[in-house]
């Protein structure tokens, strides 16, 4: 397959972000994705890291499911580890649920909690406080893609959100062009490989072989038709899911391209 090219050098990642979607009927899905992974003498055995992000309600429920080849994560943290948060969950009591890491800074919550790159860093370090990698998002609007402002805008966002410290291990990136999320467009893969290897570069200046070794997953209307054209491009180490996570089939059909 094309995506073998990049999965050589490093295990890519795909994730599902489930958003604030799913129920308790919904735990048939990971077990359906779990059944769909078992190797198959004709299907072979996917070779990327599989994770599922539920809404924390499900989490420890899935974590009951006990998925084989299927690691969970959080949506988001707060920076502190307890304390007077109404509403809010840290790094600690995710990972205690269950989680192995934690979606930081997606650009749903940059608009919708005014999120600004300080606050997603403070949680990157709190994830990493925890033990859990970070899953660190940034991406373009589409009036900054048109301005031409797409390589500055995500390097700022690369450069303000990340804390020092940050390891191959511990931290994995998510480019995702807002624009692009849950609207059925994609960037073409020369527009993906531009900030794709922008981004390695600048993971590299920054961190060293650390950076060399970071997963940058692409996020924005993966679906199965399009999957094995968006994983095969350089620099590209797996995807970020939004929609096409929520039933197995499709979530499946994403991982094909890592058979
Ligand atoms: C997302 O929200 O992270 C995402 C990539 O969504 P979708 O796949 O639905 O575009």
């Amino acid at each position: 397959m094309a995506a073998q090219k990049n999965r050589l050098k490093i295990r890519a990642l795909v994730a599902g972000n489930w958003k604030m979607n799913g129920s308790k009927k919904d735990l048939s899905e990971l077990r359906k994705l779990a059944t769909a992974m078992k190797p198959t003498k004709s299907g072979g055995q996917v070779k990327a890291e599989v994770m599922i992000c539920p809404p924390a309600t499900l989490l420890p429920r899935m974590a009951d499911v006990k998925a084989k080849g299927i690691a969970l994560g959080g949506q988001d943290c707060h920076a502190n580890i307890n304390g007077a948060h109404t509403g809010d969950i840290s790094a600690e009591m995710l990972k205690e649920a269950g989680a192995k890491a934690v979606i930081i800074g997606h650009s749903e919550r940059r608009a919708d909690h005014n999120e600004s790159d300080k606050i997603v860093r403070a949680k990157v370090e709190a994830a990493h406080r925890a033990g859990l990698m970070a899953i660190m998002c940034i991406g373009e609007s589409l009036k900054q893609r048109k301005a031409g402002e797409t390589l500055k805008v995500v390097q700022g966002q690369l450069r303000g959100s990340l804390p020092d410290g940050c390891t191959a291990k511990n931290t994995v990136i998510a480019y995702e062009p807002v624009w692009a999320i849950g609207s059925g467009l994609t960037p073409s893969v020369e527009q993906v490989g531009e900030v794709h290897t922008a981004l390695r570069k600048a993971l590299m200046r920054r961190f060293g072989d650390e950076g060399a070794k970071t997963r940058i997953l692409y996020g924005g209307s993966v679906k199965p038709a399009n999957a094995e054209e968006l994983m095969a491009v350089p620099h590209v180490n797996g995807a970020l899911v939004g929609g096409a996570s929520l039933k197995a089939q499709d979530f499946y059909g994403i991982l094909k391209a890592y058979l």
